[in-house]
């Protein structure tokens, strides 16, 4: 059998490539490998020699989350290489898979294949490989847990996480879980992230003890690297996949929760909280305003739209509030965001009131000074000193 021709090889090497990209789940979301798939997609040269594939590739696009995540191992680019032997005028394709994300405004500042529970929580959970487990625990939503990610390597990989989570000074332990191994590119992004919190680094910026390929941190201060191991416990569940497994662990962290470390913040990127106040002036709704009721005899919330001349225009009536506030969205009975939020928290009242058999007094609208009347309805606001 005769050996495969240098072009025959360089497509074997893209559609390996590409395969690795289709079969990671962050990078169905990723712009590179987005933009890398169309710019292959566009060879007739590539097309004829590996027919099928760029349409497979494409049938992987999700809602485009980040532009890149900068992973040191980027598969489109590795493909995107191998393609310009195939047609060199793919190198003027112009999209770039390897580029450094931008830092952005807010936290966290770097984007990633994580999800954000919130701020104010005190364990981070990295999942490592496994990238379903992801939104398992997103879904399950543990109190304790403020943010949820993958992480692939131990160079890349770990600054993303260390720049991420040293803003937050409510995280004090990282809780890692799911399968550490990569056996294609060797990485072990686990093992190095613990050896990291043990042992720190070396004089060269190299991770103590690590044995992945490249553990070795380069962009990120050796102070923050300090900073965020003084903060930061580390909680070894690599290889736990079970949700409750996990979320227990998060429970038992959380319970041990030391509170704030505000000892050392990079610039940028952390929240004070701000104290909340009332709405101390009452702005009228042009849409008109709203009367809100529970029916007892027919086990319904009631809602009737007045205009602001006090004529009645739409009586409404549902099960739930979520029923209620989007037909009253819907039909643009509301304009302003205080009065929307209002209603929402009526309705919210009024449903407990009709489960729990208890009496219901529409409350006064944001800013009004008079109370609003007691069921049976008036005409006069909740959000009735409204006009
Ligand atoms: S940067 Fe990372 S997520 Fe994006 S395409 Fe490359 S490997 Fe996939």
């Amino acid at each position: 059998m005769s050996e495969p021709s240098q072009e025959q090889q360089a497509a074997q090497v893209v559609e390996a490539e590409l395969q690795e990209a289709i079969a990671h789940t962050k990078c169905h979301r990723c712009g590179c490998f987005q933009d890398a798939v169309n710019a292959l997609d566009q060879s007739a040269a590539l097309a004829a020699l590996l027919p099928g594939l760029f349409g497979e590739a494409k049938a992987r696009f999700e809602a485009r989350r980040y532009d890149c995540l900068g992973c040191e191992v980027c598969w489109p680019a590795l493909a995107s290489n191998a393609a310009t032997e195939i047609d060199p005028t793919l190198a003027d394709a112009g999209h770039c898979a390897t580029a450094e994300p931008v830092l952005r405004d807010g936290w966290p500042p770097l984007p990633g294949d994580y999800k954000v529970l919130r701020h104010r929580a005190p364990v981070a959970v990295c999942t490592l490989n496994a990238d379903d487990l992801v939104g398992r625990l997103a879904m399950a939503g543990p109190a304790g847990m403020a943010i949820v990610g993958t992480m692939r390597t131990e160079n890349l990989g770990i600054e993303h996480l260390i720049r991420n989570l040293l803003p937050n000074p409510n995280i004090r332990f990282l809780l890692l879980c799911g399968d550490d191994t990569r056996k294609a590119i060797g990485h072990l992004p686990g093992q190095s992230l613990i050896s990291l919190m043990r042992h720190g680094l070396d004089e060269h910026g190299r991770i103590r003890d690590a044995a992945g390929k490249r553990p070795v941190i380069r962009n990120v201060a050796p102070e923050h690297v300090e900073a965020f191991r003084r903060r930061v416990g580390i909680i070894d569940l690599i290889g736990e996949t079970n949700v409750e497994a996990i979320t227990e662990a998060i429970a038992q962290a959380a319970a041990r929760d030391p509170g704030p470390d505000t000892t050392f913040l990079p610039e940028g990127h952390h929240f004070e909280a701000e104290h909340a106040t009332e709405a101390t002036r009452l702005v009228s709704d042009p849409a008109g305003y709203l009367v809100i009721y529970p029916d007892r005899q027919r086990r319904q919330l009631v809602l009737e739209h007045y205009d602001n001349t006090g004529v009645l225009t739409r009586i409404l009536q549902g099960e739930t509030p979520a029923a209620l506030y989007g037909t009253v969205i819907a039909a643009r009975l509301i304009s302003r965001l205080d009065h929307a939020a209002y209603l929402g928290r009526e309705l919210a009242r009024a449903e407990a009131a009709l489960r729990d058999d208890t009496e219901y007094t529409q409350d006064k609208a944001p800013g009004a000074s008079e109370p609003a009347e007691a069921e049976p309805p008036t005409p006069s606001c909740g959000c009735s000193s409204c006009h």
